[in-house]
């Protein structure tokens, strides 16, 4: 805005040949004086108030003044001009808040200020006129003058329409931002459910699958990868029934979980009865003594099933594997960790069970035969 007000004064300047040639070289000095006296300071006033970031109200407010200032003067040349050319100065005063108004972004109510004011002052100057001394020496009335002030309106209107058009743009903005907000919260509803077994709440296989994956190719240490399987779960659902059975399932995957979680791991549902869990930074005999402490962790909640004297307590087999991170670049990918736990733990199974075991995790033979190699390096039974 402030460029557009020197523009402003450079105009003013040199309209003064206009004034010249209008007044003539002795008349000349009251416009002139004016002009140089009066506008130019007050517009050089008011470009530098509007140095730095200034508020709505302060550019109101130069232009403003700016602009009635410059309107008075002209309307005072339209006053004391010869004849013949008062109603150019009269044409040239609506011209000035006109432009003006139409360049300056002002809010509608500084616009409705600034535009009354330059109506009232207009129209109150002109009427106060002799009437002769107007457009067609008074032909036709105050209508003429009447009809060119209503201009300085029309500045009004593009501001309002300007205005309106911002408050829907916004409210627009802010309905596109609130239903990407709840689009957002939909798909990380949906991602959660996605990645969420219903009836324990652990990270289901696939969720597990993806961050094993993630994991093992960024791993630079320890990793282990830890299967647990319940103890003969089929009978709890035969003698007791299945919902009994769903409960012994959630009680189990609520203490592994929270021992798995306190060793910095994460525990997955990954079957019906089996879970896995993985432990990032744990050495091999780390991740031993936390398979132990996951057997250990079932066994003691001494969730007790069957009959009074031949019942027996719920116990869960453990199969337990370790590779160290350079493995993956010989070979060893996240699905060999997996199928070694699984070796283990079907080890420990054979073993008889409520016992933990370890296998060491081989690359996929070339073939793609299941297994390979199984290297059972620990038994530990309870
Ligand atoms: P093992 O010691 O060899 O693991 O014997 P198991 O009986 O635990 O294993 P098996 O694979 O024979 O049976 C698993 C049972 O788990 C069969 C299935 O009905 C039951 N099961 C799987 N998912 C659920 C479930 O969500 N709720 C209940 N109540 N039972 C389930
Ligand atoms: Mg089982
Ligand atoms: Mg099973």
């Amino acid at each position: 805005m402030r460029s557009w007000l020197l523009v402003f004064v450079v105009f003013n300047v040199l309209s003064l040949k206009l004034e010249v040639d209008a007044f003539g070289p002795d008349a000349f000095v009251i416009p002139a004086t004016l002009t140089l006296g009066v506008f130019v300071p007050i517009a050089i006033a008011a470009i530098l108030s509007l140095r730095g970031e200034p508020s709505a109200l302060r550019i109101a407010t130069a232009i403003t003044a700016t602009s009635l200032v410059d309107m008075g003067i002209v309307l005072n040349s339209a006053r004391i001009a010869p004849a013949a050319h008062a109603d150019v100065y009269l044409v040239l005063a609506v011209i000035v808040p006109l432009s003006v108004g139409l360049i300056a972004p002002l809010s509608f109510r500084h616009s409705l200020v600034f535009c009354g004011l330059a109506f009232t002052l207009y129209l109150g100057w002109v009427m106060a006129l002799p009437r002769d001394s107007l457009a067609g020496g008074g032909l036709f009335g105050y209508g003429l003058p009447l009809l060119v002030a209503s201009l300085v309106l029309v500045p009004l209107k593009i501001s309002f329409s300007r205005e309106q058009q911002e408050k829907q743009a916004f409210l627009l903005r802010l309905a596109l931002e609130e239903q990407a907000a709840e689009l957002a919260a939909a798909n990380a509803r949906l991602k959660r459910l996605s990645e969420t077994d219903v009836l324990t709440g652990l990270t289901n296989r696939r969720a597990f699958d993806a961050t094993l994956a993630a994991d093992w190719d960024a791993a630079e240490g320890w990793y282990a990868v830890i299967a647990v399987d319940i103890d003969h779960f089929k009978r709890i659902n035969d003698t007791a029934g299945h919902p009994e059975g769903d409960r012994c399932l959630v009680a189990i995957a609520a203490v592994l979980d929270g021992w798995v979680r306190e060793a910095g791991g994460l525990l997955a549902r990954y079957g019906g009865e089996e879970f896995m869990a993985l432990l990032p930074g744990r050495s091999p005999d780390e991740a031993l003594g936390l398979g132990e402490g996951l057997r250990a962790a079932v066994e003691g909640l001494a969730l007790r099933y069957g009959p009074e004297q031949a019942g027996w307590i719920v116990t869960a087999s453990v199969g337990v594997t370790v590779a160290h991170g350079a493995a993956g670049r010989c070979g060893v990918g996240a699905s060999d960790l997996v199928a070694a736990a699984d070796r283990a733990l079907y080890c420990a199974k054979n073993l008889g069970r409520n016992r933990v075991a370890a296998a060491t995790a081989l690359p996929q033979p070339a073939n793609g035969a299941a297994g390979g190699a199984v290297a059972l390096y620990s038994a530990a039974s309870s």
